[in-house]
């Protein structure tokens, strides 16, 4: 068996990490580019969304380079999303015959039994003891933890750092350096290292940045080529960036889904706006975007993908929230004819806005 898994952020690494740690061969795909977009879309329904395209993208690049067994999370409701397993399976049965398609869906989905089967069927792979198995799978949580607690560090960090593009510097730095390090321990160790390092980032504390809370579909505020780089671009202005839909939240929330217990606060407070599932994290955009109005954020973006269904419906519920809470909103839309320049500009209007809304409130 050699495994591979589309990107999602920082997914990838601890992937990598577990793989190793659990002695099966694993196959990490190029980062998503124009290139994997360009292969993905050859081989993708024309209207389908930008996900999938550059999903299908990274399968072909594992492929090609000796993947047999694609693992995928699953489905979130009535979207898509739902059915892009189907639809894969179906592509990849066409490039290659023999390629499996395992999904990772929540308990709640496909059961317990269900999905013990397939983690049992792919941890059958390992020479390893069912302790050492056990132990892999910790540690891959604990990477995956530790990495997204880094990164929504150093995000918030930009807007006060005295010396401009350190916390930018040291993730990518340690995102690279974490790619190239063998072995689980080493990466669990050079976290530990650079969330020291993160930790001694010079600030200038009376800074009054503009805070924005990141919001909209999962893949596309988690992958940065499909949001064009948006948070890098943020990080830039000097701008304290805020999201809570990281891998780690997902992960976290998969396992809280079977006891009933996921999403609490995101379910209270998107209740006035949404009170019921629209499929993919169309809730979970509204919930943050009324916590972020009640937590000081100067305003809040939205990304989706051009036809996302859930964000649309999410889009036309914001301008209420921005309305009642007198809380700017602005949405993105990104497809594979995204304009970088109109939509830097776009960026940086908005900034503008909240910082002269900010200097007018001070006045
Ligand atoms: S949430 Fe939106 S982008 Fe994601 S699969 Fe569903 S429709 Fe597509």
């Amino acid at each position: 068996m050699v495994i591979s898994f589309p990107h999602l952020g920082n997914t990838a690494i601890a992937g990598r990490a577990l793989f190793e740690e659990l002695r099966i061969k694993c196959i990490t795909p190029e980062a998503v580019s124009r290139k994997t977009l360009e292969i993905g879309s050859k081989y993708s329904p024309e209207d389908i969304c930008l996900p999938y395209k550059l999903m299908v993208g990274n399968y072909i690049d594992a492929i090609n380079k000796g993947a047999d067994t694609i693992i995928i999370t699953g489905s979130c409701g009535p979207c898509r999303y739902g059915e892009y397993c189907e639809l894969q399976r179906n592509v990849l049965r066409k490039i290659k015959n023999d390629v499996n398609l395992i999904v990772i869906d929540s308990p709640g989905d496909i059961g317990k039994e269900e999905l013990l089967n397939r983690i049992k069927y792919i941890s059958s792979n390992s020479p390893l003891s069912k302790e050492k198995k056990i132990a892999a799978f910790v540690k891959g949580i604990r990477i995956i933890n530790n990495i997204d607690k880094l990164e929504k560090m150093l995000r918030i960090k930009a807007g006060y750092e005295i010396e401009t593009g350190e916390c930018k510097r040291l993730l990518q730095s340690c995102k690279k350096e974490l790619m190239d390090t063998e072995g689980i321990d080493g990466k669990l160790s050079m976290l530990k290292e650079y969330y020291r390092r993160a930790l001694k980032v010079k600030v200038d504390k009376t800074r009054n940045p503009v805070k924005i809370a990141v919001i909209g579909e999962i893949y596309t505020i988690i992958e940065p080529y499909s949001n064009l780089f948006l948070e890098d671009k943020l990080m830039d202005l000097g701008v304290s960036t805020y999201k809570m839909l990281y891998p780690s939240w997902w992960v976290k929330n998969t396992f809280l889904k079977a006891v009933k217990l996921d999403s609490l606060k995101i379910k209270k407070y998107s209740k006035e706006y949404m009170p019921y599932y629209i499929g993919g994290h169309g809730k979970e955009c509204i919930g943050e975007a009324v916590i972020a109005s009640t937590k000081g954020l100067d305003g809040a973006i939205q990304v989706f993908p051009f036809g996302c269904m859930p964000e649309i419906v999410s889009k036309s519920v914001l301008p209420n929230i921005s309305k009642d809470r007198n809380f700017p909103i602005m949405s993105l839309i990104v497809d594979e004819l995204t304009g970088e320049a109109g939509y830097i500009t776009r960026i940086e209007a908005f900034v503008d806005l909240l910082e002269r809304r900010k200097r007018r409130c001070i006045i």
